[in-house]
Order: C-alpha cells, then structure tokens, then sequence
C-alpha cells in the first residue's frame, strides 16, 4: 500500500510486465519503420519515464524530442487557442510518434494531432503506453498500445497525483 495526501493507492502493475508492454511497442515501430528514421515526440510530463524506456528497446536509427500542451486566451471571444511548446524540429516528410503516458477521453490527445496536422509530417502516428478504451471517445487511430485498463486512476512510472508519484517505477492504482 502507499498513501499520497488523502489517497491510498495499491500496486497494480509490475516492473515486469511495464517492460513486456514497452519492449513490444518498440518492437512494432521497428517493423513499421524499417525503411525510415522517426522522429519520437514525448508528451510532457507524464511520458518521460515511458520514452527513455521505449528508446532504450528502440534498437534502429531515430530521434526524439519532447512537446507539451498550453493554452492560452486569446481574446475573450476567441477563447482559449492551444499550442504546442518544445517543438523545434523541421517534421516536413518526416514519420512522428507521439508518444503518450495514458489516453483517457482522448482530448489531449486530438488537440495534439490537430496541431501537429497542420505540419508537413508526412505521417503522424500515436504511441500509448496506456489506454482507457471504456472512456475513449475519438475517432483517432491509435497505432500502438501497451496496455489497456479500466476507468480507473492510476500512478507512477511518469504518471503523478498532484505532482507526487512519478519516481515511481511500478504502476499503482487508487484503492476504491
Ligand atoms: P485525456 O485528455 O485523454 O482525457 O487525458 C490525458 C491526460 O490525463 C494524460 O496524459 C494524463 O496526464 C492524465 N490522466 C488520465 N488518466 C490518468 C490516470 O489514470 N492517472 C494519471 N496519473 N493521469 C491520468
């Protein structure tokens, strides 16, 4: 058991099985990509953990680079207008990855690709190393998954509870 503030959480994932999960990941992007040099892109915060890992398994020429989310308010009619930090590669025909901790509705998600459409990739793929198919509610493909779980709040291996958490290297899981 571990507490954090108010919460208790219980061991869900092992180190283990985290690293089949990545390891096949990995091994699928290799196949797929065995003619090209991807360019992985890490969602910041909660997938550093998951792509230093993935790199590492990631055995063929690529490169990575890391993006966050904002938003800011334009004006008050507009409203808010998302845009993407951290990116500063040229994608024109490149293959990105975007590489994602956990996908929930998927709204973060379809913002990033949204932006990312509006690139020259030639193609924009989506990596998760997690994925709530119960909650998911889009229609972007997602390429790669690690593992599927249900509607349930989970930490650790990047993924945080108010900011604590992340260090750890096994999954955990809110006790009901
Ligand atoms: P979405 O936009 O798909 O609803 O949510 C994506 C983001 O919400 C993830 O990148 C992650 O930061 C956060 N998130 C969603 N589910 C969980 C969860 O079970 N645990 C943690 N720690 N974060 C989550």
């Amino acid at each position: 058991m571990l507490q954090i503030h108010d919460k208790v959480f219980e061991p869900y994932i092992t180190k283990q099985k985290l690293s089949n999960a990545v390891e096949s990941i990995a091994n699928k992007i290799a196949l797929d990509c065995k003619n090209e040099t991807p360019l992985f892109l890490g969602v910041l915060n909660g997938s550093f953990m998951f792509c230093s890992d993935l790199l590492k398994a990631y055995k063929t020429p690529c490169e990575i680079s890391f993006i966050k989310l904002a938003s800011y308010q334009q004006t008050k009619s507009t409203g808010k207008v998302n845009q993407l930090i951290g990116l500063n590669e040229d994608l024109t025909n490149r293959t990105v990855i975007v590489v994602e901790d956990i996908i929930d509705t998927g709204n973060t998600l379809e913002k990033i690709v949204a932006l990312l459409k509006q690139t020259s990739a030639k193609e924009v793929k989506i990596a998760t190393l997690f994925l709530k198919p119960t909650v998911y509610n889009k229609d972007i493909k997602i390429d790669y998954t690690g593992l599927e779980i249900p509607n349930r709040f989970i930490l650790g291996y990047g993924m945080d509870y108010d900011g604590l958490g992340r260090n750890l290297d096994e999954v955990y899981v809110l006790k009901d």
